[in-house]
């Protein structure tokens, strides 16, 4: 598995455990679903494609299947605004705005890391999981 692959699945495990209730449990951003977060995803608010937003707590929420499953440029509004906010309650009025707009000055190119910035980046997030006694991927995960 590439490090970009391994980053991917300990930011998914980690967004969709970080508002998990005691048993769990998490709610999707933006509808009414609730379930245990394994069997949720992690979904983006400005498209994952971008490097530089990526592996951005704030840019991520966990999702349902359902209202993740949409292709990006098929994205319907309201799925985009009830995210917004969303990050806005947990990260404070004006973060989606934000996220908005380092998106659209990203140019091409712009936003690449390198292999090791991946690995630090990586690291940090398995280290404050462990710390926080979040399930890492590989780890045996509870059945709901
Ligand atoms: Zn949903």
């Amino acid at each position: 598995m590439s490090v970009k692959d391994n980053l991917d699945q300990v930011f998914s495990h980690y967004v969709r455990q970080l508002y998990a209730s005691h048993a769990g449990r998490v709610r999707c951003s933006t509808c009414v679903v609730s379930r245990h977060w394994s069997e949720m995803t992690c979904g983006h608010f400005m498209k994952r494609g971008f490097l530089m937003l990526r592996w951005v707590v704030e840019n991520a929420a966990p999702q349902c299947g359902v209202c993740n499953g949409h292709e990006e440029a098929q994205r319907p509004a309201r799925i985009e605004d009830k995210m917004a906010k969303w990050l806005d309650a947990r990260y404070g009025e004006g973060t989606a705005a934000r996220m908005r707009e380092i998106f659209g000055q990203a140019t091409e190119g712009q936003g690449s890391m390198s292999e090791d910035e991946m690995r630090l980046l990586l690291r940090a997030f398995r280290e404050k999981m462990r710390a926080e006694g979040m399930a890492l991927p590989g780890d045996c995960v509870p059945l709901p």
